[in-house]
């Protein structure tokens, strides 16, 4: 526990999230990360400086352009604050550890992916697995005697959604069963957790979905990804009380 450190890291991590917006909007479309700086998607203008800074020129300018007044996504402060959360909630829980970097990482990952996931219904393989590469190295790397924990969950996770995806073709796609690679690769054995959460969240949500529109629900389609990641960010910081409280029922 590490409060000092967590509020250490949350401007740089609001900056962050700011980056993965730009990642969120531009790298489905192919466009470059780095240029031409970002602009207002009506009417063109750039945005200055002043009016690009973390979630407080969203709250300033009340989610409008400066110029032509129109509304920006509510995407943009949703990614900037869960992303600086997420990151100063791994240097709290894990400290000033490499666990801390990868659990940063992967949260970082987790809610790109999402943001993605949701807008454009697709999870990009250009995150997807240069991110399991990276978090499987890094795990490799900061605990070997676990390697086999971290080989068996990623491909483990992985055939389960593979599996289920053949089983129920309309539900998702290879999108999700690639994410679970990475998944297995950040959390190992508690990988278990985060998919159970994420499914029956997935079905909550899709309940609520259908008691509410009934059959018009089936044809909103909701995207598979975010609820795999809140599954996932669950795990990651209490994954393994509940794995020990499930298995000791037995
Ligand atoms: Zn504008």
């Amino acid at each position: 526990m590490d409060a000092a450190l967590a509020l250490l890291v949350f401007a740089p991590a609001l900056a962050l999230g700011s980056f993965l917006n730009v990642v969120a909007a531009r790298l489905p479309e192919g466009r470059s990360l780095v240029r031409p700086r970002s602009a207002c998607g009506s009417c063109g203008a750039e945005i200055a400086w002043y009016d690009n800074i973390p979630l407080l020129s969203y709250f300033l300018l009340r989610g409008r352009c400066r110029s032509c007044k129109a509304s920006f996504s509510a995407r943009y402060p949703a990614v900037e604050i869960a992303t600086a959360l997420l990151v100063a909630a791994c240097f709290w829980h894990f400290g000033l550890t490499g666990e801390a970097v990868v659990g940063a990482y992967f949260c970082a990952a987790l809610v790109v992916l999402s943001a993605i996931d949701a807008e454009r219904r697709i999870l990009p393989d250009l995150i997807v697995l240069p991110s399991f590469v990276i978090v499987l190295t890094a795990n490799m790397i900061l605990a070997p005697e676990r390697w086999k924990e971290w080989l068996a969950a990623s491909l483990g996770a992985s055939l389960f959604l593979f599996l289920a995806l053949l089983a129920y073709p309309a539900g998702m796609g290879m999108g999700d069963v690639k994410l679970a690679l990475l998944l297995g690769a950040g959390l190992g054995w508690t990988v278990s957790v985060g998919m159970m959460i994420g499914m029956v969240s997935a079905l909550v949500a899709s309940s609520i979905l259908f008691a509410r529109h009934g059959l018009a629900a089936r044809k909103m389609g909701i995207p598979f990804g975010p609820f795999l990641a809140f599954g996932a960010i669950v795990a990651l910081f209490v994954g393994q009380p509940l794995l020990d409280a499930y298995l000791s029922r037995f």
